[in-house]
């Protein structure tokens, strides 16, 4: 059954100050002597998968999937390959546990965004490290991630112990085109390798951090917005532009435009926004911090609304959003054109009615003559912050950082999780690095780069959370 958005959990009680220190487990796979060296070995993994150069487009991630599962192998762990496309491969790989409980995947994607160098302080395809810090780019969007699951996979093999899960590494290509070539075709012809799985660990969410490096909280992402690209036709009489014409194409496109971009989508505040903004307010300057404490209160008063929404991130969340970016008509200045279309991109909720936002956009712009068809739909869900994951997570917070919330967030974007969403995974997005608002900013921008310090303790972190997840029942 798909989870749907309407639900609230009474468990979520999310300080983490409450949980117990007992049900954390040891760190003896970290300090026994075959891992002691994993910090040096996932950092010179990083650097050489940094290197291996899989820009979208056009992907090449099979040099990259060959890279990972060679790792993988050399580990004694088998690693499959599976081509989605030409050139573009996923990797595989199942450590076996006793089978007590359903598998756990750690998902993370091979390709990366461009880069161009000329842009970049230090070159985004070498993998230097530079005071303290690996740089490239993937180091957070989302190699980085993808190697502290690698050497998550490769501790747990070398600790020699069976656990309650099987762990599940998995590594796809196409992800930051949407996953048609990548995750889709995976899913779709392979379904039977991930079908038992009970939950994924994917990317997005992380440990937030204000500008000096404290800790504000632990974002899990467990939702996202669903795309929906629209496109809108209108036809009209052409002519020479000396005699103008009232109702040509652009002239009704235009008014039809204004009057979308005018009336924008109302709040929808679930209880899911009210309680994450709640828990992320203690980390917010005033007066964001009073207004987010509660939101369904705060945005009655139009002047505090609109201030919410200036802050781009927390009013993608509040709302069905409406981005235009596509405007074609004419081809001479002096002709006017017979056609005028538009495209939008529009980001849905995952409790909105698709069908009656689309009648909602038609009932608008209908009596301009303007038609709208469909263009992309990629339904988006969330996944229950109540699961064995979610407490897991918040264990080895309590116990690494105590009094540090962990708190369920939404994604404004999209990822690889809502294909396996539609199998009745449980999904959650994070990668337990700490991130600043400057190196978030690097994401898909430049000089993209994860300090050192910030990537090993994420492994080690994620490598508890697997290990509370899963770990053998004489260990929790
Ligand atoms: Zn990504």
């Amino acid at each position: 059954m798909r989870k749907h958005f309407g639900w609230f959990c009474a468990a979520l009680v999310i300080s983490n100050s409450f949980a117990g220190q007992a049900a954390v487990t040891s760190m003896s796979d970290i300090n026994n002597n075959a891992n002691s060296h994993y910090e040096s070995e996932a950092v010179g993994l990083l650097s050489h998968y940094l290197q291996v150069d899989t820009t979208n487009p056009p992907g090449n991630e099979k040099l990259g999937a060959q890279f990972l599962a060679s790792v993988l192998g050399k580990e004694g762990i088998q690693a499959h390959l599976f081509d989605t496309a030409p050139g573009r491969t996923c990797v595989y790989a199942r450590l076996k546990g006793n089978g007590k409980k359903r598998a756990i995947i750690l998902l993370n994607h091979i390709d990366v965004v461009p880069a161009n160098a000329h842009d970049w302080k230090h070159h985004p395809f070498k993998g230097e490290i530079i005071d303290g810090e690996i740089w490239g780019r993937g180091t957070l969007d989302i190699k980085g991630f993808g190697i502290a699951q690698l050497e998550t996979m490769l501790m747990l093999k070398r600790s020699g112990k069976v656990l309650d899960r099987d762990i599940i590494f998995l590594a796809t290509p196409d992800e930051e085109s949407g996953g048609e070539h990548g995750a889709r075709v995976f899913v779709k012809n392979h379904s039977d390798l991930v079908r038992d799985a009970e939950f994924l660990l994917n990317e997005v969410g992380a440990i937030y951090t204000n500008d000096s490096g404290k800790p504000l909280y632990w974002g899990v992402d467990i939702a996202e917005k669903s795309v929906l690209w629209l496109k809108l036709t209108v036809t009209g009489e052409a002519g020479h532009a000396s005699l103008p014409l009232p109702d040509s194409a652009p002239n009704k496109l235009v008014l039809a435009l204004a009057k979308i971009i005018e009336s924008p989508p109302p709040p929808h505040v679930s209880p899911v926004v009210a309680q994450s903004f709640h828990d992320i307010a203690p980390a917010m300057p005033e007066p964001m911090k009073s207004y987010l404490t509660d939101i369904t209160a705060s945005i009655q008063d139009p002047k505090v609304y609109a201030a919410i929404l200036a802050n781009k991130q927390l009013g993608a969340v509040l709302r069905n959003t409406i981005s235009l970016t596509v405007l074609k008509s004419g081809y001479k200045t002096n002709v006017i054109p017979k056609e005028a279309t538009a495209e939008l991109d529009c980001r849905l909720l995952p409790a909105t009615d698709k069908d009656q936002f689309i009648k909602e956009i038609k009932d608008t712009v209908s009596p301009f003559g303007v038609e709208v068809s469909e263009l992309t739909w990629q339904k988006a869900d969330a996944s229950l912050p109540c699961s064995a994951l979610f407490d897991a997570i918040t264990k080895v917070a309590a116990k690494e950082q105590p009094g540090v919330p962990v708190v369920p967030i939404i994604c404004p974007g999209f990822t690889d999780s809502h294909w396996f969403r539609d199998m009745d995974t449980i999904c959650y997005g994070f990668a337990p690095f700490e991130v600043d608002p400057e190196h978030i900013a690097t994401i898909h921008g430049t000089n993209e780069r994860i300090p050192v310090r910030s990537f090993v303790q994420g492994i080690k972190f994620l490598h508890e959370i697997i290990n509370n997840l899963a770990g053998p029942s004489d260990v929790q």
